[in-house]
């Protein structure tokens, strides 16, 4: 494993990030100064590369054990920390037939990208209406996985994403979450944000205002009830939505809309793009799905998505870091 970073290299200058976090920073004290020297750290740690020599604590240059301050023990023990995590992620992937260890993603945007519709996907009034898009805007080599709809129930899944430490975002929909709610909750408590997916997944077109409003906004209540938090996201059934499906989200209190670039399935994936490919920010698709549905598990699905994403350079960073 190593963290992702557009145009990785050895040294100081490892990263975008951390270059932005020195010039942003410098100048504000010891704290900062660690938390710069720490980014350093990482990155070397991460990429393979050496970092200063004071920095890891190794012999001095004369021969003497160097004196470790309270900053440069606080980095050796971050430096402990990251190589556990990595070792963690490396014996995860075994256990769970990846060929490889994902990728970490990077730490969340300082400043959330500003999300806006993608083009020949706008309404009329769009503009006072929840973005729609399929793709985040980042350099961030990141994409998001999402899944959707509440079929399948597999525990396994939810032990896999846990052990992998993968994050990733569920769109629900009450007709199949309410065979068992409670599975749905101890996903939740692993962090995992709860999202709307209507609750009777309907070609939201053919309803009237009235009737997508009771589809979107009882889902709203239903998720707010059952797992106590009111949900920002929102996708339509399948993709589908017309200018009374915005407006019937944003009167329940939606934000964003994300479709999707790209789908998972057990052993294969789509693509929404012409090139077949992925791209900084992209989101993918998936579902609750087991045997029955695609001819294989829901961790089939996590390594066949992590076969492609991995092979490309991208990490599965958490998509409410990023709205
Ligand atoms: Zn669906």
């Amino acid at each position: 494993m190593r963290l992702v970073r557009q145009n990785e290299q050895c040294g100081h200058e490892g990263g975008r990030g951390e270059r932005r976090g020195w010039r942003g920073r410098r100048g504000r004290g010891r704290v900062a100064a660690l938390a710069v020297s720490a980014a350093v750290v990482a990155t070397a740690i991460a990429s393979g590369c050496a970092a200063d020599g004071d920095e890891r604590g190794g012999a001095g240059a004369h021969g003497q054990q160097p004196q470790l301050g309270p900053p440069a023990q606080a980095l050796r023990d971050y430096a402990d920390a990251l190589r556990a995590q990595q070792a963690a992620r490396a014996a995860a992937a075994k256990r769970w037939g990846l060929a490889s260890a994902p990728l970490a993603a990077p730490p969340a945007p300082a400043v959330k990208p500003r999300i806006t519709t993608r083009k020949g996907f706008e309404v009329e009034g769009q503009a006072q209406l929840p973005p729609v898009f399929t793709t985040v805007p980042t350099k961030d080599k990141v994409v998001f996985l999402t899944v959707d709809d509440g079929a399948e129930k597999d525990p396994a899944f939810l032990r896999m994403m846990s052990d992998l430490k993968l994050p990733y975002t569920a769109f629900l929909s009450d007709y199949l979450v309410k065979e068992d709610y409670g599975y749905f909750k101890r996903m939740q408590k692993r962090g995992v944000v709860l999202n709307n997916h209507t609750l009777n997944h309907r070609y939201l077109p053919g309803l009237s205002y009235e009737g997508q409003r009771r589809e979107i906004c009882g889902m709203q209540d239903v998720i707010q009830k059952r797992y106590g938090k009111r949900p920002e996201l929102f996708r339509p059934p399948y993709g589908n939505y017309n200018r009374d499906t915005l407006r019937a989200a944003k009167s329940c209190g939606v934000k964003a809309v994300p479709l999707w670039a790209s789908e998972g399935f057990a052993r294969h994936m789509e693509w929404r793009e012409w090139d077949k490919d992925l791209h900084p920010g992209d989101i993918i698709l998936t579902h609750f799905r087991g045997r029955e549905d695609w001819k294989g598990t829901m961790p089939d699905m996590v390594r066949t998505v992590l076969k492609t994403v991995t092979a490309k350079g991208y990490a599965v960073a958490r998509l409410e870091d990023y709205l």
